[in-house]
């Protein structure tokens, strides 16, 4: 039977031009100092992604704040008695902590700070896609604005996203898949699910090159290959560990080898380091035959955030993330059934198998 929506390519998003804020060591000690004494003055707590620079990261740690992906800067937003909470990473991840936390202020260094996945997939289209398959569970990727977590039904990471999907096929489901194709994809293997896929992806990793990456592992025998999912087939196919940036941070940690080859934003590589020193990493190549490199390994919405843009925030106020409440009250919904689902999960309430 021919769908009653047909789901469109969605021509790859034209990501604006990397720019990373450089300072000098006296304006960067001198730019802490001022963000922190402004963070104690408005009770303010920072949490940065991995993505961001090294700056925000240590700047983040060393006042309390915590580095982290998407889903844990939410939480531990949540847990932390600030009423500020500053969140230094895109814009769906302002608005996760919003959403999860209404009652305090949330502030970002930029809200300019997109994603290509969350752009691929307007509020109003996925409403239709939704439409076209009222029989199918619509599951969607932290990525996404709050007006479309509030149309879907449930809300996953990437840490989570196969556990969610295997549970839900396992129930006798059919699902909808959005945004990203090459993360449904990965799900739609490891889960055998029956999907329909919304054609997103991230300008980063939809850069990484497998025949690159073969040539690379030839010259490195001996180092462990990272894949995050967002990546395509092709470049996962060639991984020793696919997963979240929490997973392979810790495959960092805790594999054995000596080096590694990494496909994923390089943004992590301060993260990486610090909880593995000495061990030599490697970014997968993102050159070579078909290579459309937009941003080379860094995302540039999220090097849009700087200490320069956090202090101005503090000074001068604005970059507050709104959310009409309607909208924010279904979007919660669908994230606390994640959440639920995993509390659940470890306690082995659910049990998944192989
Ligand atoms: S790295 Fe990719 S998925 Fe992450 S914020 Fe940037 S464009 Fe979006």
């Amino acid at each position: 039977m021919k769908p009653a929506f047909s789901v469109p390519v969605k021509p790859v998003i034209q990501a604006p031009p990397l720019v990373e804020e450089a300072l000098g060591d006296d304006e960067r000690v001198e730019l802490k100092a001022r963000i922190k004494r402004l963070m104690k003055e408005q009770d303010a707590v920072l949490v940065a992604h991995y993505y961001t620079s090294g700056d925000l990261q240590d700047l983040a740690e060393e006042t309390g704040g915590c580095v982290s992906d998407s889903l844990e800067m939410a939480r531990f937003g949540h847990a932390h008695p600030a009423k500020t909470l500053i969140v230094a990473g895109v814009k769906f991840m302002g608005e996760t902590s919003k959403i999860l936390n209404p009652e305090k202020r949330v502030l970002m260094p930029d809200l300019a700070a997109d994603c290509s996945l969350d752009l691929a997939c307007p509020a109003d289209e996925f409403a239709a896609f939704c439409d076209a398959y009222p029989d199918r569970v619509s599951v969607v990727y932290a990525n996404t604005s709050a007006a479309v977590k509030a149309r879907a039904d449930w809300v996953v990471t990437s840490g989570i996203a196969a556990k969610i999907v295997k549970h839900l096929h396992r129930q006798g489901h059919k699902l909808l898949w959005a945004p990203d194709r090459h993360l449904g994809e990965y799900v739609r293997r490891v889960s055998g699910a029956d999907m329909i896929l919304w054609q997103g992806s991230c300008v980063v990793h939809e850069a990484f090159k497998a025949e690159a990456l073969k040539k690379l592992h030839a010259e490195h025998p001996d180092a462990a290959v990272l894949v995050h999912p967002e990546s395509p087939e092709s470049v996962i196919a060639l991984a020793d560990v696919v997963g979240s940036t929490t997973q392979l941070i810790e495959a960092v940690r805790t594999l054995p080898n000596r080096e590694f080859i990494v496909a994923t934003d390089n943004g992590i590589f301060h993260k990486m380091h610090e909880v593995a020193p000495g061990k030599i990493l490697l970014e997968a190549p993102t050159a070579g035959v078909g290579a459309t490199c937009q941003s080379c390994a860094h995302c540039p919405w999220m090097a849009m955030n700087g200490l320069r843009k956090l202090a101005a925030v503090l000074e001068h106020g604005g970059n507050e993330i709104l959310i009409e409440e309607s909208i924010r009250a279904r979007a919660a919904v669908s994230i606390q059934r994640m959440l639920d689902f995993a509390v659940a999960e470890k306690a082995g309430r659910i049990q998944l198998g192989d």
